[in-house]
């Protein structure tokens, strides 16, 4: 079917892919996890997401790879950034965004963005866990919780303690030196994301702060986290179930642009 795109966002733990229609639905996604074979998990990551919209193959007319695997999408025709994949997504779902906050499995962006949706200037972390979703499971497993529960547990704070460790392992047995003293796990975890807000604000301020905030990427489905970082920059920040799919959902839309007569 002529229009039909599809973006895969191969990414440090999750594989995304989002396939588009012509008039810039979603007719169907998936969401897995990245393990030791990149290339196999790219294509079931488009089988998944084709399954899911009822398509066959063929019936896509372009493919786009993106994310920290984006070169072991054989299939595609094209490679883009996350970077710029991000942007476009976020710009896609809310259009008067201006700075997109990304924080995924291993790594954290400030991707500061214009009124099309192209890069202005970004800032990432990539050298260590700190701040990322990988930093959350590894505390969270330290409590006895799933990384899905904490968010909302760190709501429900009566007293937020102050965590201070920057360092994952550090973080790790700060929480569990305050579990052992008998704190409360909802305090603990109000203190956690709130140092992971402040370590994002200043992420941020590299590329300069500016509204409308976009959160993306996994860790923004954890709403302690966007409720932490809302209340660390003084605005609401946007935020979607789709916000995962935001690197995917750009690819596919770099792809649309790419086909005879490309949408814009
Ligand atoms: P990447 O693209 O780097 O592979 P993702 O953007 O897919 O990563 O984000 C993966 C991270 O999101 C994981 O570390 C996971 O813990 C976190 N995550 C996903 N869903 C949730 C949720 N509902 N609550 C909290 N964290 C979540």
């Amino acid at each position: 079917m002529k229009g039909i795109v599809a973006g895969v966002d191969i990414g440090s733990t999750t594989a995304k892919c989002v396939i588009l229609g012509e008039d810039g639905q979603i007719l169907g996604k998936s969401l897995s996890a990245v393990g030791v074979d990149i290339v196999k998990d790219a294509e079931k990551a488009l089988e998944a997401a084709l399954t899911d919209a009822r398509l066959a193959r063929s019936d896509v007319s372009f493919i786009t790879g993106t994310g920290y695997g984006r070169y072991k999408v054989y299939f595609g025709q094209l490679v883009v950034t996350e970077i710029s994949c991000h942007a476009r997504g976020a710009h896609f779902l809310f259009p008067k965004t201006r700075l997109v906050v990304d924080i995924g499995g291993q790594d954290t962006k400030a991707i500061r963005i214009d009124e099309k949706g192209d890069v202005v200037d970004f800032a990432m972390n990539d050298k260590c866990a700190a701040g990322t979703g990988r930093f959350l499971e590894v505390c969270a497993n330290a409590l006895g919780y799933d990384v899905g529960e904490i968010g909302p547990l760190s709501l429900a704070a009566q007293r937020p303690l102050k965590v201070t460790s920057t360092c994952t392992v550090f973080a790790e047995s700060e929480v569990t030196s305050y579990l052992s003293r008998g704190k409360d796990p909802k305090d603990i975890l109000a203190g956690l994301h709130s140092s992971i807000a402040n370590r994002t604000l200043s992420l941020m301020q590299r590329v300069g702060v500016e509204p409308e905030i976009t959160f993306t990427g996994g860790v923004s489905q954890n709403e302690g986290m966007v409720r932490a970082l809302s209340r660390r920059v003084g605005s609401p920040v946007n935020v979607s179930p789709l916000s995962q799919f935001l690197g995917a959902l750009g690819a596919a839309l770099h792809g649309r642009e790419r086909l005879p007569g490309g949408a814009s």
